[in-house]
């Protein structure tokens, strides 16, 4: 990974900064937003900017509108936002165009306009060069703080940095790629990954990019009985990938031949089906009956993962454990948040379910870092870069 330059390495008094965030925050059915986190976590840039006296407009998608559609207007996040800087938050008419240039120019040193959702305009993802230079003519300079998006090829995040120079990092971005790489790049060992999720097939690419990173590997939900078909165990009903059986073999043997010890769950709450009324047993991992599959891990394998991280001075979690959705199945997947939590390794999670089920565990705050991007932080726990990165500034 490139070093790339970030906002503190610019002076951007009296500039125009264009800065895409990502506020996209979700809403109630009366468009009020239920969670700011990602409002909140691109405070530090913001409140930089405004520090630094420059002339502020931030751009960001929200939802998935097609078309102009007023249900999906910024007009709610412009409010939390001028509360949250004790300021007012001008939002424009719309992200491109006349009158948006007009209330650039007529912006202050100190002021924010927001623009209008940037997806009111399809050429926003398909990546259109022509929309991407006229977002570019709006700033002198472009800072890049859209995580949560990072992985995309859209215009603003991806085409503007392009057009309009210098192009930098902001703190939220920042400190993204700073955990990241504190726990995959350069870490304190023993590394210890855990990953759960309903899928092999999914999660191959950060299974064997873990194993050539990570001491241990605890592999949970769904995932793991592809993994016990492997060895030669039946495991009733439970979810498998048949196709994926001899891909789980390899990874049991890259594992060993790495010296990576990769554990998997020794018990299962199961059920008969995937329903909160379902009769649960719990059961050891070679005796899943005929017509029952494993819904959540059991205390046994809680136990297992409490000793695995136990050592470790680093853990990066992606993935429930169980039907974490369900009461019946949350368990396994809570009690792991918790653990983590409590653990005193630098701790790091990541992607849209474990966000989820660190929220309802009540554990946010004692993990140290959460990301706010799902699919771009599972890009990242794949190995692979992130477009809207590269495309930034390298410092020299
Ligand atoms: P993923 O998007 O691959 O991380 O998968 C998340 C989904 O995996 C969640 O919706 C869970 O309900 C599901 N899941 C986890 N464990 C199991 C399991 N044992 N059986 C079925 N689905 C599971």
């Amino acid at each position: 990974m490139k070093e790339k330059k970030t906002l503190r390495d610019l002076d951007v008094k009296g500039k125009r900064v264009l800065v895409r965030v990502d506020f996209n925050v979700p809403l109630d059915e009366q468009g009020n937003i239920v969670d700011d986190t990602r409002i909140r976590a691109s405070l530090p840039t913001i409140e930089y900017l405004l520090d630094a006296r420059a002339r502020i407009i931030l751009m960001s998608h929200l939802d998935r509108p097609k078309g102009r559609d007023p249900r999906l207007s910024l007009a709610p996040v412009a409010k939390r936002l001028s509360r949250f800087v004790g300021r007012e938050v001008k939002l424009a008419e719309d992200c491109v165009g006349e009158s948006v240039e007009r209330a650039v120019a007529e912006l202050r040193e100190g002021e924010i306009l927001l623009l209008e959702n940037l997806r009111f305009h399809r050429e926003e993802t398909e990546g259109d060069e022509n929309f991407a230079r006229r977002l570019a003519r709006l700033g002198e300079v472009f800072v890049g703080d859209a995580f949560g998006t990072c992985h995309r090829k859209h215009a603003s995040v991806y085409l503007v940095p392009k057009f309009l120079k210098p192009a930098v990092m902001g703190f939220l971005l920042e400190k993204e790629i700073n955990y990241f790489k504190r726990a995959m790049v350069n870490p304190q060992r023993p590394v210890v990954g855990v990953l759960g999720g309903a899928k092999v097939s999914t999660k191959l690419g950060i299974v064997k990019n873990l194993l050539e990173r990570v001491d241990k590997l605890f592999v949970g939900g769904a995932m793991a009985f592809t993994f016990l078909r492997s060895m030669g165990y039946s495991v009733g009903s439970s979810l498998v990938e048949e196709e994926l059986v001899p891909t789980a073999r390899d990874i049991l043997e890259t594992a060993k031949s790495r010296a990576v010890k990769l554990y998997l769950p020794v018990d299962f709450v199961i059920g008969r089906e995937v329903s909160e009324n379902t009769p649960t047993r719990v059961v050891p991992w070679q005796e899943i009956p005929q017509g029952w599959m494993g819904l959540d891990i059991g205390h046994v394998s809680l136990e297992l993962l409490r000793e695995i991280i136990g050592d470790a001075q680093t853990i990066i979690w992606n993935g429930p454990m169980g039907v974490f959705e369900l009461d019946r199945f949350k368990n396994g997947t809570f009690e792991t948040a918790r653990m983590i939590a409590e653990s005193s390794a630098l701790t790091i999670a990541g992607g849209g379910d474990t966000d989820h089920a660190i929220h309802r565990a009540g554990v946010y705050n004692a993990i140290d870092f959460v990301s706010t991007g799902g699919g771009a932080f599972l890009e990242l726990l794949k190995g692979n870069s992130l477009p809207c990165l590269e495309v930034l500034d390298d410092r020299a």
